[in-house]
């Protein structure tokens, strides 16, 4: 399947891919875990991300797009792919477009994840995340706690709170969202690939794009 995930962060669009991934091996890409693994890498890439990051701020369209292009031609992505926070602009939708054409592949749908905002404010501020960029597992201290306080249950890493998850980065995050990646919802409902699926449960969420795509 090839599916665009939309909505704020905290949706729950990360959860939604892992499930989906299980489906038919398509792959989940998600340009924020990309970003942390260059910021704690400490590439080029990374250095030039990171006080966007930190601030809740998005990153230059440029810098995605670059990701993005080269992200999209590796052979994983041939089964299918389930893109995670990206795009996030109209100008990133519009590149996203013009580059699927050049590649000759067409999405299937654009699935927007709507979720009340004071329940995705309590979900982020909540959330932790493991420190392992080649992890990166998610939990949360009150609804999915690890196993052992403070330590990832999959490598044992130490998971930490996100320097964008604090209540003020949180709220930046939610307003940018608003300004500028709500505004995509529109832009797709005219190439009439848009669904908007309501819930907060990521299994409802599956359900619904499982019965979109007849499978
Ligand atoms: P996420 O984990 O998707 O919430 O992304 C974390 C941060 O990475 C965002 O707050 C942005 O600073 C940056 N980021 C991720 N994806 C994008 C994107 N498509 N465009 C611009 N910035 C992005």
């Amino acid at each position: 399947m090839k599916i665009i995930l939309l909505g704020a962060p905290g949706a729950g669009k990360g959860t939604v891919a892992k499930q989906l991934t299980q489906l038919d091996g398509s792959v989940q890409i998600s340009t924020g875990d990309i970003l942390r693994g260059a910021v704690q890498a400490g590439s080029e890439l990374g250095k030039e991300a990171k006080g966007y990051m930190d601030r809740g701020d998005l990153v230059p369209d440029s810098l995605i797009m670059g990701i993005m292009e080269a992200r999209l031609q590796e052979d994983d992505c041939e089964k299918g792919f389930l893109l995670d926070g990206f795009p996030r602009t109209i100008p990133q939708a519009e590149a996203l477009t013009e580059l699927l054409a050049k590649l000759d592949i067409s999405l299937d749908m654009v699935v927007n994840i709507d979720v009340p905002r004071d329940v995705i404010f309590d979900r982020l501020c909540t959330r932790r995340t493991c420190e392992n960029t080649k992890c990166q597992a998610i939990y949360n201290v009150k609804s999915m706690p690890p196993k052992k306080e403070g330590i990832c249950d999959k490598c044992g890493s130490p998971i930490v709170q996100r320097a964008d998850e604090t209540q003020e980065a949180i709220a930046h995050r939610l307003d940018t969202y608003n300004e500028k990646t709500a505004p995509l919802a529109g832009f797709y409902e005219k190439k009439g690939l848009l669904k908007t699926i309501t819930g907060t449960s990521s299994d409802a969420v599956v359900n619904g794009i499982k019965k979109e795509l007849g499978i």
